[in-house]
């Protein structure tokens, strides 16, 4: 929320016309203000509401709602304005979601200070040449400042490592002076033609064919559909070089920000200096920097999370959407969005072009690709001398080793083979912890979290049980709550941890690194393991869905699954193929160099569909496969679904307000509505859920069914609905 800044321009008397403000609040409309005569929509004014003064932004014609006596006055922030293309965004998606314009607008406008005129910071520079004898700690200032950079008196203190009372007595004598530094340091600008790289037969194509749809400056869309190692990245920053030589601004999203210190680097390698980033974990005083350099057009590459879709660009020429399968674009608190459907319609309001780039296409965009919606630009070879790697199915049926243990003979064998060679391998297991569930070997129960139907995972370096859903813990109790039997609790299947031990005990001396969720290892550690991973300094990574995507270690050979039947999920049409984007994914880190790579895959079920897949490396056939069998289901995107989801820590009245719900929908052609039925995590966080899950055909107008259905129908204060428009997720 933007609390505006008191200082407030003179004004002068103009003539007022009135004028509808949106702010930055969820359940609100536009409210009618007097405004300046002649203010246009996307102008920024500062609004009064009850007794704050919010940030607001002209919105469009006065609707008359409010009385002459009651109208306000907003007052104009000088200079400032979103860009019409960005107020159409907010528009449209608040339309598409559900959702009110103000939530929607929040999203733009999250930088406290944005508008603010610009500040001048104070530092000191080498002054006038000082006479007489010098003290050893001014000697050591004058120094330092003698390289001509201006700084702080407390950074002066910090690095020439003397006390605050030396720069002063510096000032007092004219030996330092003070200047005024402008707030803000412009970016670094990156230059097209820093270091062209060389580029493959297939890359050269999609590049050309990238660079002309960035030169058309009109709306298309492109799927950069490449096997894992072909180079997708570099095909794409060609198209990045023609929108920065076009003199406009490139957004390139991906899915996970934090994690993403070899993309900078290629960056950088490619232009010459990083992208400006954005991301929740920026400083605040950075996402003021960016922001402005985005709004003012000095920006011109972002590398940013889904967040980065509602920054103000003043002259958006491409939109690049990496790893575009990935689930992390869904935003699933608060106003939920895809950000890749959402990418694509803010290129097309902006008329630019957009590239989608993937491994492994979500179905939904291979189908645009597919139908000619999409242009579809093949990369079908790995870059330079690497192969595909070799896959090989474990039937963990017949091929286990002892009990309780989760390498099987093996990929055992293979870790020792890839260990002598002095190569690298990876481990994946989509676990986080030691064990996913903590059970009492005595009477069976089961230790559940004491806010939500999810059990307690054993997290042995800490020595504690963690909810992973709402992060409550607890020491592992000594005697069962249930039986009363002392140390009868056993931990039961493995986690990354628990593969790490069993790991550790079959190869003492191989360097070994766990890699595991941000939640628990923080991304500066996750950031670390990668770069000790590409230095060589580990020979083997074990990790969670972290070290699946997106990174290149030329001398990595092995990928071993260890478990490759976790996924799926409940009522998910997607599971099948989530799991098979994420092991391709884990199975692509493999044999990126010159050397041959190899995949084990342990499971249980190797007739599985995915699995056959996975090791005939046949993924085209099983998209069709998937595709016949969401058509024959009308599942997306072949039909439309939206959730609605019910919460509240009122059981009885979640479940009323759901049956209640469910009895109002009207009834229309093409649609069903399914439940309410208990969602899979019955209570999260202490509130009780339901859900209920609306199915139409493709040609149903599904925001219009809703709307018309849940005006119809009042939510108890005490109960939450969420509506989620294409769900991804079905718990
Ligand atoms: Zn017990
Ligand atoms: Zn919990």
């Amino acid at each position: 929320m933007v609390e505006a800044a008191s200082h407030t321009a003179s004004l002068a008397p103009v003539s007022r016309a009135r004028a509808a403000v949106l702010l930055p609040l969820p359940l609100v409309g536009a409210y009618d203000y007097a405004v300046p005569e002649g203010l246009a929509r996307g102008c920024l004014v500062r609004a009064p509401l009850g007794k704050r003064e919010l940030l607001g932004v002209v919105w469009g014609k006065a609707d008359g709602g409010v009385s002459q006596e009651k109208l306000r006055e907003a007052v104009p922030v000088e200079g400032a304005r979103l860009p019409l293309a960005l107020c159409d965004f907010v528009d449209w998606v608040a339309r598409y979601t559900l959702n009110a314009s103000g939530a929607v607008l929040a999203q733009a406008l999250r930088v406290e200070g944005a508008f603010a005129p610009e500040m001048y910071r104070r530092a000191l520079i080498l002054g006038s040449t000082p006479a007489g004898k010098l003290t050893k700690a001014r000697e050591r200032v004058l120094a330092m400042m003698a390289d001509g950079l201006a700084r702080m008196p407390a950074e002066i203190a910090e690095l020439a490592g003397v006390g605050a009372g030396v720069a002063k007595g510096l000032v007092e004598s004219g030996a330092l002076r003070w200047v005024d530094l402008p707030e803000f340091v412009s970016p670094a600008e990156p230059d097209p033609s820093f270091d062209a790289v060389t580029l493959g037969a297939d890359q050269l194509r999609a590049a050309e064919h990238l660079r002309e749809a960035v030169k058309k400056r009109e709306f298309s869309v492109a799927l950069l559909d490449g096997v894992t190692g072909s180079g997708k990245t570099e095909a794409y920053f060609e198209a990045v070089a023609e929108c920065i030589a076009q003199g406009k601004q490139a957004l390139i999203l991906l899915p996970e920000i934090a994690l993403t210190v070899q993309f900078l680097d290629r960056f950088a390698a490619r232009f010459g200096c990083r992208p400006l980033e954005w991301h929740s974990d920026l400083p605040m005083r950075e996402r003021k920097r960016v922001y402005r350099a985005v709004l003012s057009g000095e920006a011109r590459v972002i590398a940013g999370a889904r967040s980065a879709l509602f920054l103000p660009f003043k002259k958006l020429g491409l939109i690049v959407v990496d790893e575009e399968h990935e689930q992390a674009y869904k935003q699933e608190e608060g106003v939920i969005y895809h950000a890749r459907d959402m990418a694509v319609v803010r290129a097309r309001l902006e008329n630019c072009a957009i590239v989608l780039a993937s491994a492994t296409p979500s179905l939904e965009t291979y189908v645009n690709a597919k139908n000619g919606r999409y242009d579809w630009l093949r990369l079908s070879k790995r870059h330079g001398a690497a192969e595909m790697p070799d896959v090989r199915l474990v039937d963990m049926r017949n091929e286990h080793g002892e009990p309780g243990t989760y390498l099987s003979p093996p990929l055992r064998e293979a870790l020792s083979r890839t260990l002598a060679e002095r190569e690298q391998a990876l481990l994946f297991l989509n676990r986080r912890g030691y064990a996913p569930l903590t059970l009492c070997q005595k009477c069976g129960r089961k230790e559940t979290c004491i806010n939500c139907s999810a059990w307690m995972v054993e997290h042995r370096y800490r020595k504690k049980l963690v909810c992973h859903h709402c992060a409550y813990e607890t020491a592992i109790p000594k005697t069962c709550a249930q039986c009363g039997e002392e140390n009868s609790f056993i931990p039961c299947g493995p986690g990354v941890e628990r593969v790490e031990e069993e790991f550790r005990a079959a190869f003492p001396n191989a360097r070994v690194a766990v890699a595991s969720s941000d939640t628990f290892l923080g991304p500066a550690q996750a950031q670390a393991v990668i770069r000790a991973l590409s230095a060589g300094d580990i020979d083997v990574v074990i990790g969670t869905q972290i070290v699946a995507k997106g990174h290149h270690f030329p001398q990595l050979t092995l990928a071993g699954i260890v478990d490759a039947d976790l996924g799926g999920g409940a009522g998910d049409p997607r599971s099948a193929e989530r799991s098979f984007q994420l092991l391709y994914q884990v199975a692509g880190r493999s044999g990126r160099g010159e050397k041959p790579g190899q995949v084990l895959i342990q499971t249980r079920n190797p007739e599985d569909p995915v699995m056959q897949a996975l090791a005939a490396n046949s993924r085209d056939a099983f998209l069709e496969e998937q595709i016949s069998e969401r058509e024959r289901n009308r599942a997306p995107p072949f039909g439309r679904l939206a959730a609605l989801i019910l919460a509240g820590e009122d059981g009885v009245r979640v479940r009323e307000t759901g049956r209640a719900l469910a009895l109002a929908a009207p009834r229309a052609r093409g649609v069903v509505v399914w439940g309410p039925a208990p969602a899979f995590y019955q209570v999260l966080r202490g509130r009780t859920r339901e859900r209920l899950l609306v199915q139409a055909d493709k040609n149903v107008d599904i925001q219009g069914y809703l709307r018309t259905w849940l005006a119809e129908v009042k939510i108890p204060s005490n109960v939450r609905l969420t509506i989620d428009i294409d769900p991804i997720s079905f718990f």
